[in-house]
């Protein structure tokens, strides 16, 4: 691990051309080099490289003597003999102020239950309302903390991944400082998804030459084109965060190949009016992409970034993302808030730092004029989980729920009893069906009727999105409706029964159920029906089972036939397991892993993300192969088999690579036999490997191994072509 050393941030300060209290900065260094005199960190490295280090990061923001002295100081208060007074004795109460609201701000944890968070995020911010560099402190506090956070236990590595990825990238993000967010994301996910992290960083590096000759020639391009007419432009050009990359892989769902945003090349001008030149510019040079084109100069985003945005394709149809903007808004978009203090004496007009504090304004604003701090979290609780909605009672009071709640989950989350007897509800003021899907800052008033014999709806279970309103439904009938309950039931299984062509005779039916409620541990075939009927008992999940036992104790001699095990159609809700089980797990986010694309069929073994779900890789993908023996991460690979009806779930992708000599018209072969073999494609691409050798990359939907298997085997035969392999092995 590095070791940072006053040298260096003395080096740094040079660098920064900025002036600085340099007499002071050293000073609260020797205070705070003796006071953590014996103390180590975790990796054993003399404690004061922390404080140093965290300075180090400040400088680069460009943030004020104050706040490099506080940073220095940051944690002697909490760790040492120093008290708050002497700091303000030494070194005023400015950064006495800092200090302390530092050492405050550390006691928070933010991965605890969630009002308790909500309360810490309250604190978080009445701390940054005070002042807002005690956030900044704090960003760079957790970013050093994260660089060096591999020599931590795994429990440990993850919580703070968890929370960095939860409350501090979102905070760097709202307050506008891009590199130290995206740093903090890039981290947190190799703890949280080290596998996905691996895929994409793998996925990067395979073409990394390929992609830095890339951008290198657009910018030349572009720099050659714009130099005669402008003086002081400058062109540079980037890959885009990995994090960014991941999300728009297993949140988005795209493949790699369909990620149009890889790319930002990014052109600094000196006026506004420049910048709407030179877009005409580059939609002259490159082909615009539609709907791709955003104007955050005229319309900034909350977080003060300015910038205009556009997708083009260059003349091999690769797409990236132009980023044009004027210094002075790049300095904004690299650093937030932190610009107020990196350009206050130089660039940046008065009337605009106003306007860049605008946000923090605002909230402090809102804390005078209401009471209620709860209002504010929520405001603030909004900005950090998109997952979450808030919604309010008339009487003003703040439900929170998850994003598509409806007026019954809002219902129930109120109280029992008002969702038991909900007749209808409005919806600012408006009567609306009670399916409606809530909207943050709706004011939502339920109409309930005192008819005690009044009943919810069983359609409800369909419809609601919270497991609270789901039980507590659920609950009403188990207490309420048991002869309804078996009546239901009853008729449930039956149709399963039917859908799995099991059929018995009246004495065999008898018998076999009374035995599948025993396997269930209830004790009569009634309990075992009315727990089907209010649904405390998932047919879904126990029906392989019976069909196994089915198929053991009366089909025997038929057993063996294949016929008898395909194909058994669920209807399957959006979300669910995606065709996969997985084992000691019920219902998860299940994503398919990009590197290896597996296809029912193969073997599959699941990683469980901590938040993002799991993954399923193949069994001989590189990535398990690499990590299955990391004791680290040992309970983490679960079983995973392939559920039967996936076998017929048609959207699978694979990519497979097709190796040919340089024969003309391979290519065209290639096209014309996948059309023959009606293979839906999603992308084509042929690139030159060496001279005489060429790789045809195609990634198409498939519904499992063997239709693989014969795609590829057909595609073999083709003349000229030297072999074909999927892609990743
Ligand atoms: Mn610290």
């Amino acid at each position: 691990m590095k070791i940072y050393h006053i040298e260096e941030l003395m080096d740094e300060i040079k660098r920064s051309g900025k002036f600085y209290h340099t007499g002071k900065i050293l000073q609260a260094y020797e205070v705070a080099r003796n006071a953590h005199k014996d103390q180590k960190r975790v990796s054993g490295e003399p404690y004061i490289s922390h404080p140093v280090a965290v300075a180090c990061i400040l400088v680069n923001l460009g943030m004020d003597s104050e706040c490099i002295q506080a940073a220095l100081l940051h944690d002697v208060v909490e760790d040492t003999e120093i008290t708050d007074q002497q700091v303000a004795k030494q070194f005023g109460d400015e950064v006495a102020l800092l200090v302390n609201g530092v050492t405050k701000l550390g006691k928070l944890s933010f991965s605890s239950r969630e009002e308790q968070q909500a309360e810490n995020i309250r604190k978080m911010v009445l701390a940054m309302a005070q002042d807002v560099r005690v956030i900044i402190i704090k960003l760079a506090d957790r970013l050093h903390n994260m660089r060096t956070i591999s020599v931590m236990r795994e429990q440990k590595r993850r919580d703070k991944a968890l929370e960095t990825m939860e409350v501090y990238a979102p905070l760097a993000h709202r307050l506008g400082i891009r590199a130290v967010k995206e740093e903090l994301e890039d981290i947190s996910l190799r703890y949280l998804d080290p596998i996905g992290y691996q895929e994409v960083e793998h996925l990067l590096n395979l073409k990394r030459s390929e992609q830095e000759a890339f951008l290198k020639k657009i910018k030349n391009k572009i720099h050659e084109r714009l130099a005669g007419e402008y003086q002081d432009v400058h062109v540079d050009g980037r890959i885009k965060s990995i994090y960014s990359i991941y999300r728009k892989i297993y949140i988005q769902g795209k493949s790699f190949d369909e990620i149009f945003d890889i790319y930002a090349v990014r052109i600094l001008v000196d006026s506004v009016f420049e910048c709407y030149n030179i877009l005409g510019i580059i939609h002259d040079m490159f082909r615009p992409i539609p709907n791709r084109f955003k104007d955050y100069i005229s319309t900034p985003k909350p977080n003060m970034y300015q910038s205009l945005h556009t997708t083009v394709l260059d003349k091999e149809a690769i797409p990236f993302e132009v980023q044009i903007r004027t210094w002075d808004m790049h300095h904004t978009a690299e650093y937030g808030i932190a610009a107020h203090w990196k350009y206050k004496a130089g660039i940046t007009s008065r009337g605009k730092i106003e306007e860049r504090l605008a946000w923090i304004r605002q909230l402090i604003e809102n804390q005078k004029e209401s009471n209620d701090a709860e209002d504010i979290v929520h405001s603030i609780k909004s900005d950090l989980s998109p997952e979450e909605i808030y919604i309010f009672t008339p009487k003003g009071k703040v439900i929170s729920l998850p994003i598509n709640a409806t007026i019954i989950d809002f219902a129930y989350a109120i109280h029992t009893e008002v969702g038991n007897h909900m007749i209808g509800a409005k919806v600012d003021g408006r009567l609306v069906p009670l399916d409606t899907i809530l909207q943050t800052g709706q004011v939502v008033e339920i109409i309930t009727t005192r008819d005690k014999n009044h009943a919810p709806s069983r359609d409800w279970l369909k419809i609601v999105r919270t497991t609270g309103a789901r039980t507590k439904i659920r609950n009403w009938y188990k207490k309420e409706r048991r002869e309804e309950n078996v009546i239901q039931g009853r008729a449930e299984l039956e149709r399963e029964f039917k859908r799995n062509m099991i059929t018995l005779t009246e004495s065999q039916r008898k018998e076999f159920v009374e035995s599948v409620a025993k396997r269930q541990h209830f004790e009569t075939v009634e309990d075992f029906l009315a727990a089907i009927g209010y649904g405390g008992l998932l047919l879904s999940k126990i029906m392989p089972r019976v069909k196994e036992d089915y198929l053991k104790l009366y089909r025997t001699e038929q057993a063996e036939k294949p016929t008898d095990i395909v194909a058994i159609k669920s209807p399957r809700t959006k979300g669910a397991s995606s065709g996969v089980t997985i084992e000691g797990l019920d219902s998860c986010l299940v994503k398919f892993a990009r590197c290896c694309n597996p296809l029912p069929g193969d073997e599959i073994v699941g990683f469980v993300t901590r938040g993002f779900g799991v993954s399923i890789h193949k069994k001989d993908c590189i990535n398990v192969l690499n990590s299955i023996n990391d004791p680290n991460n040992a309970e983490r690979w679960v079983k995973a088999e392939w559920a039967l009806d996936a076998v017929k779930k048609e959207n699978f992708k694979s990519t497979i690579e097709i190796f040919t000599d340089d024969r003309i018209g391979a290519l065209a072969d290639i096209s014309v036999a996948l059309s023959n073999l009606k293979v839906s494609i999603h992308t084509l691409v042929a690139r030159e490997v060496k001279s005489g050798c060429n790789v045809v990359t195609v990634t198409f939907t498939v519904s499992d191994i063997e239709q693989l298997n014969y795609i590829i085997n057909h595609l073999s035969k083709i003349p000229g072509v030297e072999s074909v392999k999927r892609a990743g092995q």
